[in-house]
């Protein structure tokens, strides 16, 4: 497996060649894969990882002494390990297996907003503030645990442009902050905040801080431990791993103020018939039997992503992104949002008088795949003044060539619909 996993160039054909999905028609046409940013493809080096680990070591975990359940035990524990190191957790830190970005988010806003020994976190009169990017999954878990606690909501609403600023957080944040929770990309419209800067401001002023970063993982450098970060969360599916697979890290002290969301097996430390002490973290807050096969699958695809290299990935991504955008943006009556964001793999578009479902059907005839709608974000695209987008969302897989087909198609669209 590991003489797979040498380094390949973003775009190449020995690259391309280890995700066999790609290598398919369409409708006649050589399948164009631009929809990343909903799900990535796996390759072929996952695929053998999570294949030899139901095929030799599948058992549960940390209740047997039999040698597959310690395997299975230890091929977890280094799956936790490898992803620790991917995204620069140190000392401090902790990291939650869960089954993807929204788990890990409930995780977190559950965790603070229930009472356990502890009174919860988030009591009455309390401040939370998410920004205006985020997804639905860093937004209405957030609604509903103000509606809870009897906390108040407040959204860092972007400029006309997409783009947060600082002085806007500032304006927002109170001594009743508790929270401040941000995206690393807005997944609608491909704006990449300055994370690094507002979770720094927001953890001066004294809030917990919560980075969604669903959109970023799969090629950028997220190094935890410089940033003022408390809860981290991103999912296996959009970083070319398993479907199901995510994770929550964080610093452990906040986490460990976390209630946790799944009481059972595996998180407990004694029980009586009336009572139950929990676990230290991890397992406290990994109730029930976990995804190891997921977890390996997981690790595997973060060790690829960094044998490919995140920063050339983000070279090439940002390459593609730009060439998309301008194409798009020389096309009749098309409209780019966020034109000028950085380092991002999303580009999302508009078209006067056409409504971009239409879009994307003609794009599939055309063997290409992109994602239109809202995004799970209508809060943010209605703030733009914007309806459903039509988003093309590039991976490392992805060419030059392919984005030369996008432009294509779009024009041949606009000329079927305008
Ligand atoms: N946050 C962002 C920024 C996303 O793009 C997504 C997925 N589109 C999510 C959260 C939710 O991820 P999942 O569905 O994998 O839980």
């Amino acid at each position: 497996m590991g003489e797979r996993l040498a380094p390949h160039r973003p775009g190449r054909d020995d690259l391309r060649a280890l995700f066999p999905v790609l290598a398919q028609e369409v409708n006649g046409l050589p399948l164009v894969y631009l929809d990343n940013a909903a799900t990535t493809q796996t390759p072929l080096p996952v695929l053998d990882a999570v294949r030899q680990f139901e095929q030799h070591d599948r058992a549960n975990i940390h209740r047997g002494v039999h040698t597959l359940s310690q395997r299975a035990t230890e091929a977890y524990d280094e799956a936790r390990r490898t992803l620790a190191r991917f995204i620069g957790a140190g000392a401090a830190h902790e990291l939650v297996f869960t089954s993807g970005t929204t788990e890990a988010l409930n995780l977190v806003v559950h965790g603070l907003s229930t009472a356990g020994a502890a009174p919860a976190v988030l009591q009455p009169g309390d401040e939370i503030i998410v920004s205006g990017l985020e997804h639905h999954a860093n937004l209405v878990p957030w609604q509903q645990a103000a509606r809870r606690c009897g906390a108040v909501l407040r959204i860092l609403r972007p400029d006309a442009q997409g783009r947060l600023r600082a002085q806007d957080l500032a304006a927002l944040l109170t001594p009743r902050t508790r929270v401040f929770a941000v995206t690393a990309c807005a997944n609608a419209t491909g704006e990449r905040p300055p994370f690094e800067a507002l979770l720094a401001q927001a953890a001066d002023a004294g809030a917990l801080t919560v980075l969604d970063a669903a959109q970023a993982v799969a090629h950028s450098v997220i190094d935890l431990s410089s940033l003022a970060c408390d809860f981290m969360a991103f999912s296996g599916h959009k970083m070319h791993g398993p479907m199901g697979t995510g994770v929550l890290a964080g610093r452990r002290v906040a986490l460990e103020r976390l209630e946790p969301l799944r009481y059972g097996g595996d998180m407990v430390a004694w029980v009586t018939e009336t009572e139950a002490s929990f676990a230290d973290l991890p397992m406290r807050l990994e109730g029930g039997t976990p995804n190891v096969a997921g977890a390996v699958g997981l690790a595997a695809a973060a060790s690829f992503v960094d044998r490919t290299g995140r920063e050339r990935i983000d070279a090439h991504l940002s390459d593609l992104r730009r060439h998309a955008a301008e194409g798009l943006a020389a096309l009749p009556g098309v409209t780019v949002l966020s034109p000028d964001t950085g380092l991002t793999a999303i580009v999302s578009f508009v078209v006067d008088g056409v409504h971009p479902h239409d879009i994307g059907t003609l794009l599939d005839e055309q063997g290409i795949a992109l994602r239109t709608g809202f995004h799970c974000a209508q809060p943010l695209l209605e703030h733009l003044g914007r309806g459903p987008t039509a988003r093309a969302s590039f991976a490392m897989y992805n060419t030059y060539a392919e984005v030369e087909r996008l432009l294509a198609g779009v024009a041949h669209a606009l000329k079927v619909l305008q």
